[in-house]
């Protein structure tokens, strides 16, 4: 088969859309069948359809659509405009890093002084600095960690403090943390038990209290970022279970490290610790916008024995995770960045965006996401577009996912940061 009429740079007469290869002679392209592999046909046929339709627009030759459909199944990942108004959107790739934090693991991805005393040539404490930022920023805590994910920080913690022990939880929250993983099954892979108290709906104070014994490592406390529970319902305070004789380990989940006046019902590391809370671990890359760690922060002797444990090094997060890290700590993420724009400035966006692509303007509401704040609704505005560009959009480079509702294809602004707008155009554009 002969996609090529000649040599790029030749000219052809003729009008060239009539030399667009056909879609079943693309689809039987050995290098589209390899490049398609595993993605499905409706995908390829999607990125054949996208090809051929820049072809005919003149973007790219007709000569290239093989190309350009090869490039666009190309393994590896895409990036994509976040337009779902879910800002922090785990499927893709929760926070989005700063600038700031970018360029940091630009600069780390080297070699870098990570774990060594520029002063003195010898070996120093492994990330150091990103330590100290974080220190700095949750003043309550006398030590910190940081491991590879929430998830890791929990593991560590039920190792060391509770493994052939007992984990006091509530039956409120044996939570599903996504994907099929689910929270209890994580502790007890460490071989703690878990003794559950209280109902779905309350737990108090006293059926902690019942619960605690010899046999206890610690309570823990899971804020239930995904869901929430409403009506007839109790819950013990930390403070309140502060007073029991055995370390509280708070999980909250999406790393407010203070709190956030918009979200007022999310819990934060400073809050929590202050409470009395013997240790606190949340996530890295959820509302405090960063990479994807694990944070654990509390007492000095207890964060000790978690960092000298030898699952420790098995959960050692990378120079990459840490200059990111400490760059977030450092400047405003841009998941803080779009949880405080305000309505009249996505309007005004909005509005310019529309006109360069004829597109309406309508009111939309975002969401915290997976991450946090969950229930909490967030007043936004998106682009309205036909149903029909969703798949386009998606399998475009940039690719852009919004919202389909009924014929409507929704761009929520609020989860695209406003240095994407002009990309944004250009998707819309190249697919119209
Ligand atoms: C997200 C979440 C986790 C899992 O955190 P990862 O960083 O994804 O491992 C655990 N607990 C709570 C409460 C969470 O919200």
């Amino acid at each position: 088969m002969r996609l090529r009429a000649g040599p790029r740079g030749v000219t052809v007469t003729g009008d060239p859309r009539r030399r667009i290869p056909r879609t079943d002679a693309v689809l039987a392209d050995p290098r589209v069948v390899a490049a398609g592999e595993g993605a499905g046909r409706e995908v390829v046929k999607g990125a054949v359809a996208a090809a051929q339709e820049r072809a005919r627009d003149g973007r790219i030759a007709p000569e290239d659509v093989v190309a350009e459909t090869v490039a666009a199944l190309a393994a590896g990942p895409r990036r994509v405009i976040n337009a779902t108004g879910v800002l922090v959107h785990t499927n893709l790739g929760r926070a989005p890093l700063s600038a700031a934090a970018v360029a940091a693991v630009g600069a780390a991805a080297g070699c870098t002084d990570v774990e060594f005393d520029l002063a003195t040539g010898e070996r120093a404490g492994r990330g150091r600095t990103a330590l100290r930022a974080l220190a700095g920023a949750v003043p309550e805590a006398e030590g910190v960690h940081v491991v590879n994910n929430n998830a890791a920080a929990l593991v560590l913690v039920a190792t060391v403090l509770a493994a052939g022990r007992e984990i006091v939880i509530s039956r409120g929250e044996m939570v599903e943390i996504g994907d099929g993983f689910r929270l209890p099954d994580l502790l007890e892979s460490t071989g703690a038990r878990l003794r559950e108290v209280g109902t779905t709906n309350r737990t108090n104070r006293q059926d902690y209290a019942e619960a605690v014994g010899d046999a206890t490592g610690f309570v823990l406390k899971v804020h239930p970022s995904n869901f929430r529970v409403e009506g007839f319902t109790a819950a013990a305070s930390v403070a309140e279970l502060c007073a029991l004789p055995v370390p509280v380990v708070v999980d909250i989940g999406s790393g407010l490290l203070a709190p956030e006046p918009l979200l007022p019902g999310e819990p934060d590391a400073r809050t929590v610790l202050r409470s009395g809370a013997s240790l606190v671990t949340a996530s890295g890359d959820k509302l405090l916008g960063g990479p994807q760690a694990g944070l654990i922060l509390g007492r000095s002797g207890l964060v000790h024995r978690l960092r000298r444990h030898p699952l420790a090094r098995a959960l050692r997060v990378d120079k990459l995770t840490l200059a990111a890290l400490e760059a977030t700590l450092r400047a405003d993420p841009p998941v803080r960045l779009a949880l405080h724009t305000t309505l009249t400035d996505l309007e005004t966006r909005a509005h310019r965006l529309a006109e360069t692509l004829a597109a309406d303007v309508v009111s939309s509401v975002s969401v915290v996401g997976g991450g946090g704040a969950p229930g909490y609704e967030l007043p936004s505005v998106a682009l309205a577009l036909p149903e029909r560009l969703a798949l386009p959009l998606r399998l475009g480079d940039p690719s852009v996912v919004g919202r389909v509702a009924g014929d409507r294809l929704l761009l929520d602004l609020r989860s695209v940061p406003p240095s994407q707008d002009d990309e944004l155009v250009e998707a819309v554009r190249a697919c119209t």
